[in-house]
């Protein structure tokens, strides 16, 4: 049988493996940080009706550079950013992934460099590769939170062309200061300049505001933010960003054209008119993020502060046996390769119980107190 190193592939995919978060036919999913809840009815009306007008259209090219999309974008990040942002601000892809892509097409490649302060949202490596770009691994500190000063020495030494800060960061949960995400702008401006990538895809669920502000008077800083997540339309695969008109004019070098179909634009077109009743979630995921931190707590978990929809916990001996015996109980969370760590992402109110049943039932707790989950996972 013919096997991928069988084919002529290029030298820097060789042995390695895709992208996959297990998609197990379980209960109680909660390893992808989607939203729980599916699109409300009126949406989903609303959402057939634009795609049945869009259809009577779809013998033409889709708008190439979704004029109605971006300015309505811009009109949600204007209204909840504490910034005005305009169409010219804005680009959209299939997803913050192709955004991302996108941004490594125009700003990395072949010679060039990126660098993610990791543990982190692990698709910035995979894409950097993707495109030809050379992947710096930068620190963290023990506890998560973003090493500055090792950082800036890790862009000062490396110099790279793209700079990634993902806030809040994904699988870890907490954000990163503003003060330190300017802080590192300066220093990828003085090493370069490079490009510094915000990816603000949980930014919604954050106790905190958005750093749109901080665009003003930096044409090399560039905002990502995705509909995944806090709009619940994770199948929808619509990501965009926000920066300097000169960014948007640059990524259109590399964009394929009408990459965005005209389906694709109907349909977030209908979900933006419905972003109050959307948001109106994300506050009952936020209380119920805030539950699972407090209630993992009180059971003598770690966790990680968190701004997400996600939570980090642990810590334990065996992370892989802890997520096989939460599984064993129908529940799956996710094991990021974080040793001593799993992610759970914010479920409904009866997930969540279900989640923590199980961990409860792991740290041999359930109804006798607090351990050590050191000790009981091991
Ligand atoms: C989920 C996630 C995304 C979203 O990617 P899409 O392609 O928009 O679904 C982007 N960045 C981070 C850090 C994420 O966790």
């Amino acid at each position: 049988m013919t096997g991928i190193d069988d084919l002529p592939v290029r030298d820097e995919l060789r042995g390695k493996t895709p992208y996959g978060a297990p998609q197990l036919d379980v209960p109680v999913r909660l390893n992808t940080n989607e939203n729980p809840y599916p699109l409300p009815e009126p949406l989903v009306e609303r959402i057939a009706e634009r795609v049945r007008e869009a259809a009577r259209g779809l013998n033409r090219y889709p708008d190439r550079d979704a004029v109605e999309l971006r300015t309505e974008l811009a009109a949600y990040l204007t209204k909840t950013g504490k910034h005005p942002v305009g169409t010219e601000n804005v680009w959209a892809a299939n997803g913050s992934n192709e955004v991302i892509q996108q941004l490594l097409q125009t700003f990395g490649g072949p010679g060039r460099s990126a660098i993610g302060f990791e543990p982190s949202y692990s698709m910035h490596g995979l894409i950097a590769r993707g495109t030809g770009t050379a992947w710096i691994s930068g620190p963290r500190n023990e506890d998560f939170t973003l090493d500055l000063a090792a950082a800036e020495r890790a862009i000062a030494e490396h110099r790279p062309d793209v700079v990634f800060v993902t806030t809040p960061n994904n699988p870890t949960g907490n954000a990163v200061p503003p003060e330190t995400v300017l802080a590192l702008y300066e220093a990828a401006q003085a090493a370069k300049p490079s490009m510094v990538v915000v990816d603000e895809a949980y930014v919604e669920f954050s106790h905190g505001d958005s750093l749109l502000p901080l665009l003003e008077g930096r044409p090399n800083l560039v905002v990502s933010r995705t509909m995944s997540k806090a709009f619940g339309a994770a199948g929808l695969r619509l990501g965009y960003l926000a920066a300097d008109p000169a960014v948007v004019d640059a990524v259109q070098l590399v964009r394929l054209p009408y990459h965005l179909s005209a389906v694709t634009q109907a349909t977030a077109l209908a979900a933006l008119e419905h972003t109050d009743t959307l948001l109106g979630y994300v506050e009952q995921l936020k209380a119920e993020r805030d539950r699972l931190v407090t209630e993992l707590r009180a059971m003598g978990c770690e966790v990680t502060e968190s701004d997400a929809n996600f939570v980090q916990f642990g810590r334990f001996a065996d992370t892989h046996a802890a997520w096989r015996k939460i599984l064993d109980q129908g529940v799956l969370v996710r094991d990021n390769g974080v040793p001593g760590w799993l992610r759970v992402s914010a479920g409904t109110p009866k997930e969540n119980d279900a989640f923590l049943d199980a961990v409860r039932e792991l740290m041999g707790t359930a109804g006798d107190g607090p351990a050590s989950p050191k000790e009981q996972s091991a």
